[in-house]
């Protein structure tokens, strides 16, 4: 498995600092739990990695295996394993959902080693009924006019395919009723092996009634406060964030 590090971030837009430092460390086969109050930093967080060019990067460095991810364009980071989920995906007109599949998953391949087509529909069919998505949906245009619960199955759809090393999901419960939030699970729960590691990033704890964390982090002010096991979420639900404010002395 791979390790994913983030040292030390620091991340302004428009000359606001949002991000005052920031450590985590990810290794393969760990699911890390990220949550916090809203707009302490967490979609931040998850779109700086992603090389949003909004984002500025004043200090710090995100490691994969030892490599700076910072450094790279945008498509290396995918093709060095890393997977971004976005809290807001985007919709890509004229492309279907099942060509920006194949072409993602070829891009993280060597030139002329390009998965068969037969072998690619296969997969692509396989996840497809695991995850419940209606199959006409993959010769739909990428999210366009999908439900909010679509997209983020389309989501979790491409993360099985695509197989990364390491992958951050950002809010990929929101707007989920009961029966696609179990989907969601399913799928994330099925990638569980030495082989990947991921970040999930939500609000809410529901999600990780589903989904068991090994490490659970709490963000606040641009910074992690606070790491526990999955009862540090627990506690979370039952009390909300007023008690890690007071432990730590922050002034709303
Ligand atoms: P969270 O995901 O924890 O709710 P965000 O990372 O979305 O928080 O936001 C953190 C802070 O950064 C908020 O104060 C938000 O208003 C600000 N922010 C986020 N994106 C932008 C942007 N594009 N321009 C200006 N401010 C932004
Ligand atoms: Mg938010
Ligand atoms: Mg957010």
């Amino acid at each position: 498995g791979s390790t994913l590090e983030i040292k030390n971030l620091h991340v302004e837009i428009e000359g606001n600092k949002i991000l005052n430092g920031v450590n985590l460390t990810i290794n393969g086969g760990e699911f890390h739990a990220v949550m916090g109050p809203n707009g302490t930093g967490k979609s931040t967080l998850a779109s700086a990695i992603m090389g949003h060019p909004s984002f500025e990067i004043t200090e710090g460095s995100v490691l994969l295996d030892g490599e700076e991810v910072l450094e790279m364009e945008v498509d290396e980071r995918a093709k060095a394993g890393l997977f971004l989920g976005m809290q807001y995906p985007s919709e890509i007109s004229g492309v279907t959902t099942s060509d920006f599949l194949r072409s993602s998953i070829n891009a993280r391949r060597e030139e002329g080693d390009e998965i068969p087509l037969m072998k690619f529909i296969k997969e692509m069919d396989k996840a497809l009924d695991f995850l419940e998505i209606d199959k006409n949906m993959a010769q739909r245009y990428l999210n366009e006019g999908f439900s909010g619960g679509e997209k983020k199955r389309n989501e979790i759809l491409q993360l099985m395919l695509l197989k990364p090393e390491i992958a951050i999901l950002d809010e990929i419960d929101s707007g989920l009723d009961i029966d696609a939030l179990k989907v969601v699970s399913k799928g994330i729960n099925k990638l569980r092996d030495e082989q990947f590691g991921c970040l999930i990033i939500t609000h809410y704890q529901r999600l990780l009634n589903y989904i068991t964390p090994d490490k659970v982090h709490v963000m606040m002010q641009g910074r992690v406060v606070k790491s526990g096991g999955p009862e540090l979420a627990k506690r979370l639900e039952a009390e909300g964030y007023d008690w890690i404010k007071q432990e730590l002395g922050i002034e709303d």
